[in-house]
């Protein structure tokens, strides 16, 4: 923990769990980040649970430093935001499913119990807080040698099946450290896959999003197709050669606030219009996604329409106008021919953007009257521009007043 977090935040955390002694409850680093300090990764997510109270400890510190606290009651959890860090502190949880792929009955318990409702060894560690033992390793379930051996291992054999979204999280760290499934753990995944229909599309969605934010989801989506897990999810799903390679192409492309979306839309490139609506719904895909990945599709088909040889910019506009930048960003990305390509990209980088000097009210003063005769005199205006036939405001009020004249004679 020296070594690796950073010394204000150390405070802050020791700071907590002198308070959580004052309350008379045992406080400990827990999960991913005592996962990536064994193995000296960065990683300043923390989470912290308590036996006891954590709403309640989570207040007290709030009262007396300069943090904000978000609590959630009901969960027994909460935020502390201090400048840009936040921790998470939670009440130690004991769970139990009541059938597979529900979400678990929650109640109050102790460390051991909130470690054993884990999904694999390696994220069932935890690092004591308290005075008495600080920085002691608490290893129930053999994580640190299993860290050693790079295994992904289940910590009981209905973890699957009580929860089948761990296989897509255990693909997940598989990829991401380079690690292997644990023999026994292989067999119950692979066992498990008919679970997954027991899961809801929120969480798989959720999922999904958790991958997406990878260096290189596509290293998981490839893994979990040749799992069979993507065919169970969807059937149409695939994880193959061109996904890596389309993802791996977004990524050097897109902001990164957009690139979610933008693998989803890649995600579902292949699918036939009906494909993609079995997709949203199994999924629960919110409605702006929704829009963007049928957008996608639907401009797939149309593609052909842009395989010509010299379409007009103002052409290229008028068809690509109506559909969401992302849907074609992702056709850019993965359409064959290279003209439909060089055209997305122009509407893309440019075309978009065009806009006329002139203005509606700039028209009624050279005595246009507003209507529908200045909106069409408008368009005119914008593919003269797109099409590089009027350059300055001037050329425009020309156009325009050439336009209405011969309108009125
Ligand atoms: P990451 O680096 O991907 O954030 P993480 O280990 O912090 O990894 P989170 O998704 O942030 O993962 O979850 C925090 C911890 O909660 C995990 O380390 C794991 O112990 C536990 N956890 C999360 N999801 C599940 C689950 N579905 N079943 C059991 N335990 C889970
Ligand atoms: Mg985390």
């Amino acid at each position: 923990m020296e070594q690796h977090l950073p010394q204000p935040l150390l405070e802050l955390v020791q700071d907590i769990s002198g308070q959580a002694a004052e309350l008379g409850q045992r406080l400990y680093l827990v999960g991913g980040v005592v996962r990536d300090l064994l193995l000296g990764y960065p990683n300043f997510d923390l989470d912290l649970v308590v036996e006891g109270d954590a709403v309640k400890l989570a207040q007290k510190v709030a009262e007396t430093s300069q943090a904000k606290l978000i609590a959630h009651h009901r969960f027994g959890t909460a935020k502390l935001r201090y400048g840009n860090s936040t921790l998470d502190l939670a009440t130690a949880r004991k769970e139990t499913y009541a059938r597979p792929g529900a979400l678990p009955a929650v109640t109050p318990g102790t460390l051991k119990d909130d470690l054993i409702r884990r999904d694999f060894s390696i994220n069932a560690m935890a690092i004591s807080l308290s005075a008495n033992d600080y920085g002691e390793l608490v290893d129930l379930h053999q994580g640190r040698r299993d860290l050693e051996h790079r295994l992904i291992r289940i910590l009981h054999p209905r973890s699957f099946s009580d929860d089948a979204t761990r296989i897509l999280r255990g693909v997940c760290y598989e990829q991401r450290l380079g690690f292997q499934f644990e023999a026994q753990t292989a067999r119950l995944l692979k066992r498990g896959l008919p679970m997954l229909d027991t899961i809801s599309g929120d969480r798989i969605r959720h999922e999904l999003e958790h991958i997406f934010e990878e260096n290189q989801p596509e290293l998981v989506v490839r893994r979990l197709g040749e799992l069979g897990v993507l065919a169970r999810i969807g059937p149409s799903l695939k994880g193959d050669g061109w996904i890596a390679e389309k993802f791996d192409t977004a990524r050097r492309l897109k902001k990164s606030t957009q690139l979610p979306s933008l693998y989803f839309c890649l995600l579902v490139y292949s699918f036939s219009e009906n494909d993609i609506e079995q997709f949203l719904a199994r999924l629960n895909i919110p409605a702006r996604l929704s829009r963007v990945m049928r957008d996608t599709v639907r401009l797939k088909t149309s593609l052909p329409i842009l395989d010509k040889p010299s379409l007009k910019p103002s052409d290229i506009y008028y068809l690509l106008r109506g559909y969401e930048p992302v849907a074609i960003q992702a056709n850019a990305i993965a359409a064959e021919s290279p003209k439909a390509h060089d055209y997305l990209q122009l509407f893309l980088a440019k075309l978009r953007y065009v806009r006329t000097a002139l203005n509606g009210e700039e028209l009624k003063k050279l005595g246009v009257s507003a209507g529908p005769q200045m909106g069409k005199l408008l368009e005119v205006l914008h593919k003269a521009k797109l099409d590089g036939q009027v350059r300055t405001k001037a050329d425009e009020r020309r156009l325009a007043l050439s336009l209405s004249l011969g309108k009125e004679r």
